[in-house]
């Protein structure tokens, strides 16, 4: 029997014992219809990431009796959508400007809640992805820390696709040791002590480095039409 047959339960089974409990799992349903997410919970997740607003909320609407569901939100955010991304989710991993900050700000400060909000990080060069190269994200970091009403709890990054494994591990090792150097800094307002990284084809080896949540959807849910 190949992977692909198996129940998110069992496929679950497979991979839990391969995540320290101080990891938080993620489970990336996008794309999935609610039944799989309900499935997922009934095998004991709590944690589900979207990458669409209007497709979370959706999914949220079917499973209103599953009361104890965190949300995170980690795809591209378009301005007009951050007001509905805060009421809906728990976590935004993807704030990837800082003029998605400022409106996120400026909503908090109108009464909006603020959820936990993870910067969005490249680490590499990479056109397909939003998000601050690292330098970037070094010279807004003291305007970042100056918007008081935020919640930054830490750095999200993805890889570009397709790296060799150990591409891939010296990545993660250096999106860890810059935020151990965010970790250390005498900020105001933000904290870093979550580290998003690692996806179905890589969490392994993001955990080693040192990752905190990881977001997977393929190996738990299957593959999802391109
Ligand atoms: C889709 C997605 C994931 C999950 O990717 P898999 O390869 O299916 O595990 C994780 N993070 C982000 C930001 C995504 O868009």
């Amino acid at each position: 029997m190949s992977f692909e047959d198996l129940s998110i339960a069992d496929r679950l089974a497979q991979i839990r014992p391969t995540i320290p409990k101080s990891v938080r799992l993620v489970a990336v349903s996008k794309t999935k219809p609610a039944s799989a997410i309900r499935e997922a919970y009934q095998a004991g997740i709590r944690d589900f990431g979207e990458s669409r607003i209007q497709e979370a909320i959706a999914k949220q609407e079917e499973l209103k009796d599953l009361e104890d569901i965190t949300w995170h939100f980690i795809g591209h955010l378009q301005t007009n959508k951050t007001k509905l991304a805060m009421e809906r989710m728990q976590w935004i991993h993807s704030v990837d400007r800082l003029k998605l900050a400022r409106e996120i700000q400026r909503l908090v400060d109108k009464g909006s809640p603020c959820p936990n909000l993870c910067l969005q990080v490249k680490f590499r060069p990479d056109a397909n992805k939003s998000g601050w190269d690292w330098s970037e994200l070094q010279q807004e970091l003291p305007e970042l820390d100056r918007l008081s009403s935020l919640k930054v709890r830490g750095i999200m990054t993805i890889l570009p696709f397709g790296l060799p494994p150990q591409e891939s591990r010296e990545i993660f090792i250096e999106a860890r040791q810059g935020c151990d150097r965010l970790r250390e800094k005498p900020w105001k307002h933000l904290r870093f002590p979550e580290l998003s990284m690692g996806m179905s084809d890589d969490y392994l080896l993001a955990i080693e480095a040192g990752s905190t949540m990881v977001r997977l959807g393929r190996i738990l849910f299957g593959d999802r039409p391109n």
